[in-house]
């Protein structure tokens, strides 16, 4: 295996691990994939995120067709990522995983559009809701596809959420964030009403982080 390769496959497994770490990807639910020149290394079917081994990380082509010998499946979700590497050349990096507080928001039918904290006002400003379709079909597919078009995440409606990065180091920390979002709102809403930040002020803070 070529340097590169293994140094990805080294990635992916170290961030699954602080994935599932954190409760964010419970069981044998999420995938994480990376693009690798023309094809995409994407975690194996049925595997738990913490468990990942080598073997377990399949290199598959634009078609989802796996390159790679190995005794294990690449994941039955890989069509949701192909969508968005192919249409987002931008996006080198997808962590897609049913992280209980943010698939709750996908539960309950509500998008996240409320700015509460002033990085998400910054690294999202909205996150929409994608209609239910079962998962690993091209129906869920299409319409993440879509979503993508303008947006980095998505939430998948009694399913999971879905956000791409320019690496996994990002598209992580990304994830992180709006978890953290998420938890603060679910605990503000609890202890009252809610207060979201101005436009105007996000503004400001756009300015400060641009300079
Ligand atoms: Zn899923």
């Amino acid at each position: 295996m070529d340097k590169n390769k293994s140094k990805l496959k080294q990635e992916i497994i170290y961030w699954s691990k602080r994935l599932y770490e954190k409760g964010m990807s419970p069981s044998t639910s999420g995938n994480i994939s990376v693009r690798y020149k023309d094809n995409f290394l994407v975690s194996a079917s049925g595997t738990c995120l913490n468990d990942l081994s080598e073997s377990e990380i399949i290199l598959i082509d634009k078609e989802g067709q796996p390159l790679d010998k190995s005794k294990s499946k690449p994941t039955s979700e890989k069509i949701m990522h192909i969508g968005i590497y192919n249409q987002r050349k931008d996006i080198n990096a997808i962590i897609h995983c049913h992280c209980p507080i943010l698939t709750s928001f996908a539960v309950a039918g509500i998008e996240m559009n409320k700015a509460i904290l002033p990085d998400f006002g910054l690294l999202f400003k909205k996150v929409q809701l994608v209609p239910y379709f079962c998962p690993s079909t091209k129906k869920l597919a299409t319409a993440v596809k879509s979503v993508f078009k303008t947006d980095n995440v998505a939430l998948l409606k009694n399913h999971g959420v879905i956000l791409g990065a320019e690496d996994l180091k990002t598209a992580y920390y990304r994830l992180e964030c709006l978890r953290a979002h998420a938890e603060t709102y679910i605990y503000s809403k609890i202890l009252g009403t809610p207060k979201i930040i101005s436009k105007k002020s996000i503004e400001e803070i756009e300015k400060i982080y641009k300079k």
